[in-house]
């Protein structure tokens, strides 16, 4: 299965690309995880991805292309894949077109997760991430165990900066300008499918793996 998520912010992403992942058994490649790995650890990527992202904006093609294209060559990789936050934008969706025409293979799908904007704001306002294991909660409809405290690993939880309510609009403005076309791109090569992405996550899965038969 070679498989790309779109859908805005907040519309569930990651905790739905962790469980089609774990279903099709296929690597979770998110270029956002890849920057913010690379932010924690302080690398040259990490710096220069840094600024982009705490206002919310996208980090240059030429970056992200490379580091897409060399993270497919991985072993994991080679017999699927679920893309998460890549493509961002037309450029990016030629740019995979042309490697994975290099590379002989073809994607199966574009899944688009659907949510209205007021349910955005909601889930990433409130949105904690765990410093340690990246996984996600929230403090009102997925709360903590204990507040603050990761229910995975026990580490401290926080809110991302580009989830702070001056950046999401800006997300929000950048998801309707830049990555909404692809959702065009891709229902024109008919590998698109949409699904409702508001209500319960199993369910959303469940419908995600029946759109994907
Ligand atoms: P995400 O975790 O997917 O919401 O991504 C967080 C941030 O990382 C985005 O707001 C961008 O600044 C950056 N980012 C992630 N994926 C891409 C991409 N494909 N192209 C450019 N920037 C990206």
């Amino acid at each position: 299965m070679r498989l790309i998520l779109v859908g805005p912010p907040g519309a569930g992403k990651g905790t739905q690309a962790v469980n089609l992942a774990a279903h099709y058994a296929i690597p979770h490649i998110s270029t956002g995880d890849i920057f913010r790995l690379n932010i924690k650890g302080e690398t040259e990527l990490g710096k220069l991805a840094k600024t982009y992202m705490d206002a919310g904006n996208l980090v240059p093609d030429s970056v992200t292309n490379a580091m897409l294209e060399d993270r497919l060559t991985h072993s994991d990789a080679q017999s699927g894949f679920l893309l998460d936050g890549y493509p961002r934008n037309v450029g990016q969706a030629e740019f995979l077109a042309e490697v994975l025409v290099k590379r002989s293979i073809t994607l199966d799908a574009v899944l688009e997760l659907s949510i209205p904007n007021e349910e955005i704001i909601k889930r990433l306002s409130g949105r904690r991430i765990c410093r340690n294991c990246g996984a996600s909660s929230h403090v009102i409809f997925d709360k903590p165990k204990v507040d603050g405290v990761c229910d995975n690993c026990a580490s401290e939880l926080y809110q991302r900066q580009d989830d702070k309510v001056e950046v999401v609009a800006n997300r929000l403005k950048v998801y309707s300008e830049q990555t909404e076309p692809i959702i065009e791109f891709y229902r024109n090569l008919g590998l698109l499918k949409v699904i409702n992405a508001v209500g319960d996550v199993s369910e959303i899965s469940a419908s995600a793996i029946a759109a994907l038969k």
